[in-house]
């Protein structure tokens, strides 16, 4: 999933969001906008900036709102709670969504999910006193998508696996020397997370310099990292 970043300019300081139980869906009621016209009509509203978490255009491009740890400005009551996810488009109106825009919203959706597996997804209608977001919204085909996400296999982290990685990293802390180049042979999807965490000093080789991994290990550092802990 490829998110479009864009260097906001926020009129006052955001905050920090303390939990997350929901993901709230919205349109902007709006056949074509962007998300510039989305931030400009939310700062008019004295708010802060763009009050959505992603904005999703017609051809499915995801462009990023606030930033996924601050609090949104999208649903009354539930900001402080929720993550917020908007549309192009005025779905009282258009009867259509279209697909590319449609698996865009299940990427994001799916993406969400895998780093916030106790959260449920609402409409922004089910949590206040709006028709948003619009009848013709693929809204019950959204909440169920959302409920049958089951990690893949390589996404998966139970407790056991949380508790045997916690006992890992703890002996490799006590290792002397610091591991500071990665094996060419390493799986590329595994490289960034091992580099990361070499870089901040959570891994250290042994006194030859070896990281002493398993796949199984790398597997587990992997996804924890998407979860953000080691931000
Ligand atoms: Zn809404």
């Amino acid at each position: 999933m490829i998110v479009t970043e864009i260097d906001w300019k926020w009129k006052s300081g955001l905050s920090v969001r303390a939990k997350t139980n929901y993901v709230v869906l919205h349109h902007a009621a709006a056949k074509a906008c962007s998300p510039y016209q989305v931030d400009s009509w939310h700062k008019a509203n004295g708010w802060s900036g763009i009050g959505y978490h992603y904005f999703i255009r017609k051809d499915g491009t995801i462009y990023r709102g606030r930033p996924e740890w601050a609090t949104g400005a999208h649903a009354q009551g539930k900001n402080h709670e929720s993550i917020g996810i908007c549309v192009e488009g005025n779905y009282d109106e258009e009867y259509i969504m279209p697909d590319d825009q449609k698996e865009a919203v299940k990427a994001v959706l799916r993406d969400i999910k895998l780093r916030y597996p106790n959260t449920t997804v609402k409409g922004h209608k089910h949590v206040g006193a709006t028709g948003c977001p619009g009848k013709y919204y693929p809204l019950s085909e959204m909440m169920t998508y959302y409920r049958n996400i089951i990690p893949k296999e390589s996404e998966k982290l139970n407790m056991t696996q949380y508790e045997e990685l916690k006992k890992e990293i703890d002996t490799l802390k006590t290792r002397i020397g610091y591991f500071n180049y990665i094996d060419e042979n390493m799986n590329e999807s595994y490289k960034p997370t091992v580099q990361k965490l070499v870089d901040i000093g959570v891994l250290r080789g042994n006194e030859k310099g070896e990281l002493m991994l398993t796949t199984d290990m790398m597997r587990i550092f992997t996804v924890l990292d998407r979860t953000g802990v080691f931000n």
